[in-house]
């Protein structure tokens, strides 16, 4: 029990233990990768804008320089329709004009004359390019522009189109160019400045949306703040934390399956009869067998006892066939011929008639050295093979030369021999012939179909008549009552064991049981 406790408890806490360890590793490995890809999409999607706006600045600035080097008049027909071609290939151009001093002499597009001419620069760049960025001095017609100025040629561009953000309204993002603000997508998208947000990606304040920044600062130093619902992330984690989750449930169906499986192995009969072997806890009970002629007992079959921890009793019925799965038999089947020898072994050699029956299994015949085993155990204990009796049941004879070898030798060595169960097998007589033995040992179930007025079975019959032909012992097994006795004596049968005799008995209590009988038998009048 001590140990089922404490091994239930090792395997619960590694059960749970490899859960956790799966859910927390599949979680922030879920978690992590969901992460980093967000942090990748949305820098993409604003490196996109970044560049976008970079490359229409530069192309301004190259448009602009190209008017500069035109070789046409000024505000003539042809430069005209260059500077008007010029501003139809862009949607952001929304005007061309043509400089003279701190003048506008002529221009296309949305602005005609010389309504915007804004008197402070916000920038004037050592390669020239002077720029205003949009503000109420830019504004016309309710629109802030973007102006830039390069030689005597300028170009007014509308902000907002610069920013291409898509279709999704709700992706929002603003651009700044050397820390001023040039525009937003929607225009009235709120973002906090660049230098308010950490790079990679962030959580806004209200918890509402994500936030990445980034930069870049090829030809303009240009930040982008990029925002969009967290919504979106959620709703691309959870699906993907939906197949993890599958995934998790497999790993730990498969981890609990495995514990189970182990804890099967390790809490089965078998594991735990192993330990109960090496440990000495087998125990063995001696049942009489007796002469059904005067009730005189000559010897005793040994039944192997476990007693588990806790105290419970457990069959042979039941551990013999875990032990033989576990190869655990010949095992048991030393442990009983020690406990034999060692509690009985002074008996046996004061009275050498008497003899003690041992139960071997066909695993033990297929032993190649029982022989030897054997005879060095009883050589040990100076008990002779005579009063050892082996009783091999019918079915272990089946189909086996190995038997039918070994108990050929057994008997060479002065070993008698029984067939237990005999009965409930499929042995014919001539089958029977091929074997050497002594005794039958007729089934328990046959004597229990000997009732007081009639016998309800005629196998018991054939039995009996079987082992006079073939000259051998019987001796009827389970007798429990006195008018079975009865039948089996009219019909020959020489022994029997049984309740009605004695249940099996501790060495101790067999030993002081035999004495008894035997001092009964030689002083027939102390017999009641
Ligand atoms: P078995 O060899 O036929 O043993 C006889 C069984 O019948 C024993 O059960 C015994 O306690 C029981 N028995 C004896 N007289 C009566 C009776 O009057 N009425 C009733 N109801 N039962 C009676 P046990 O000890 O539980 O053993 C069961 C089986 O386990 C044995 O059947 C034998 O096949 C096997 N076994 C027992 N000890 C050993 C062993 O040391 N080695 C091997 N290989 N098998 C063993
Ligand atoms: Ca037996
Ligand atoms: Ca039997």
């Amino acid at each position: 029990m001590v140990r089922r406790g404490r091994l239930l408890l090792g395997l619960s806490i590694a059960a749970l233990g490899g859960v956790m360890l799966l859910f927390g590793g599949m979680t922030w490995y879920v978690w992590q990768d969901s992460v980093e890809r967000e942090e990748q999409r949305l820098e993409r999607f604003a490196r996109a804008l970044g560049e976008d706006v970079e490359e229409a600045m530069v192309d301004a600035r190259d448009m602009l320089d190209r008017f500069n080097g035109m070789d046409v008049e000024r505000c003539s027909e042809p430069h005209l329709v260059a500077m008007q071609e010029a501003a139809m290939a862009k949607p952001w151009i929304r005007a061309i004009g043509y400089w003279q001093a701190a003048e506008r002499l002529c221009g296309v597009g949305f602005i005609r004359g010389s309504e915007l001419t804004p008197p402070r620069a916000d920038r004037i760049y050592d390669s020239g390019v002077i720029a205003w960025w949009p503000g109420p001095q830019t504004e016309i017609g309710g629109l802030e522009l973007f102006l830039m100025r390069y030689g005597r040629h300028d170009v007014a561009i509308d902000p907002r189109l610069l920013l291409n953000t898509g279709a999704d309204k709700k992706m929002h993002a603003a651009l700044w160019v050397e820390g001023l603000r040039l525009a937003a997508r929607p225009a009235d998208a709120q973002l906090p400045p660049p230098d308010e947000v950490p790079a990679g990606i962030s959580i806004s304040d209200d918890r509402e949306r994500i936030l990445s920044r980034f930069s870049l600062g090829t030809v303009l130093p240009i930040d982008i703040v990029a925002s969009e619902p967290v919504t979106y992330f959620w709703e691309r984690y959870l699906p993907t934390a939906a197949t993890a989750g599958m995934i998790l449930l497999l790993l730990v169906l498969i981890w609990l399956y495995t514990v189970y499986r182990y804890t099967r192995r390790q809490l089965s009969l078998g594991a735990e009869l192993r330990e109960a072997i090496a440990e000495g806890k087998l125990r063995v009970l001696y049942q009489p067998v007796i002469n059904l002629a005067n009730g005189n007992c000559v010897g005793a079959e040994a039944l192997v006892r476990w007693r588990r921890e806790g105290g419970t009793l457990v069959s042979p019925d039941i551990f013999i066939p875990v032990a033989e799965k576990a190869g655990l038999i010949s095992d048991i089947t030393r442990v009983v011929l020690r406990s034999i020898l060692r509690d009985l072994g002074k008996l046996l050699q004061e009275e050498p008639n008497l003899q003690v029956n041992l139960n071997l299994a066909r695993e033990d015949l297929e032993q190649e050295d029982l022989i030897e085993i054997f005879g060095e155990e009883l050589a040990n204990a100076q008990v002779p093979p005579r009063s050892i009796k082996l009783e091999i049941t019918e079915r272990a004879l089946i189909n086996s030369d190995a038997a039918r070898r070994q108990i050929r030798e057994l008997r060479g060595r002065g070993h008698a021999v029984a067939i237990d169960d005999f009965g409930t097998g499929y042995s014919s007589l001539a089958y029977l012939e091929t074997f050497e033995i002594d005794t039958l040992k007729i089934d328990k179930s046959f004597v229990d179909a000997i009732e007081k007025e009639a016998v309800t079975s005629n196998v018991i019959g054939h039995v009996i008549e079987m082992a006079h032909s073939l000259e051998l012992d019987t001796v009827a097994e389970g007798i429990e009552q006195e008018h079975q006795v009865e039948w089996l004596r009219e019909q020959g049968v020489t022994h029997g064991q049984g309740f009605l005799y004695s249940k099996p008995l501790t060495a101790r209590r067999f030993i002081r049981y035999y004495r008894r009988e035997a001092r009964r038998f030689r002083n027939p009048e102390d017999r009641d």
